[in-house]
């Protein structure tokens, strides 16, 4: 079970929406949702690539503002806890999507590897043979950067499916 806590000065209506676009089955798994307080441990990671986020303990999912020059705006450390970042520009979609991707860092799931699973999205009949064949093509880049949200959302529930 996860516990969602945010930095104070979120509205939790718009936590609480951007939750409500993860499936069901991540849903379910969530224990809360409310505003950090002094009580939560939070630090920072070590790591520079996260250098103004802080992580939260184990099983616990921590949204935080981060600035638009932030370089990672999600994470997942060894010990299971959750830091995510939203800039100003994110929209709710891609918020929902990088919790889910952290989730699935937490499950042990290779989220990282959408390219090294694309032929076996096709067989499976997750992804069609006209975006494999995109995906492939020397325009792979721009075409996996305008259609994010829906390539990731396509990989992480083939992941899913793993479980
Ligand atoms: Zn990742």
């Amino acid at each position: 079970m996860y516990k969602v806590i945010y930095e104070q000065g979120f509205d939790k209506n718009y936590i609480q929406y951007i939750i409500s676009l993860l499936p069901e089955e991540i849903q379910n798994k969530i224990e809360y949702i409310r505003e950090a307080n002094s009580n939560d441990v939070l630090y920072e990671y070590s790591d520079p690539n996260w250098k103004s986020m802080k992580f939260p303990e184990r099983d616990f999912i921590y949204i935080q503002s981060v600035s638009l020059f932030q370089r990672y705006v999600g994470g997942c450390d060894e010990e299971g806890g959750i830091s995510i970042g939203i800039r100003k520009q994110d929209n709710t979609d891609t918020i929902a999507l990088r919790i889910w991707h952290e989730i699935l860092h937490s499950l042990s799931l290779d989220a990282d590897g959408f390219y090294d699973h694309l032929e076996d999205m096709v067989t499976s009949g997750c992804l069609s043979w006209a975006e494999y064949g995109l995906l492939n093509s020397l325009w792979n880049n721009v075409y996996y950067y305008f259609n994010r949200n829906h390539l990731d959302e396509i990989y992480y529930t083939y992941l899913m499916g793993k479980l």
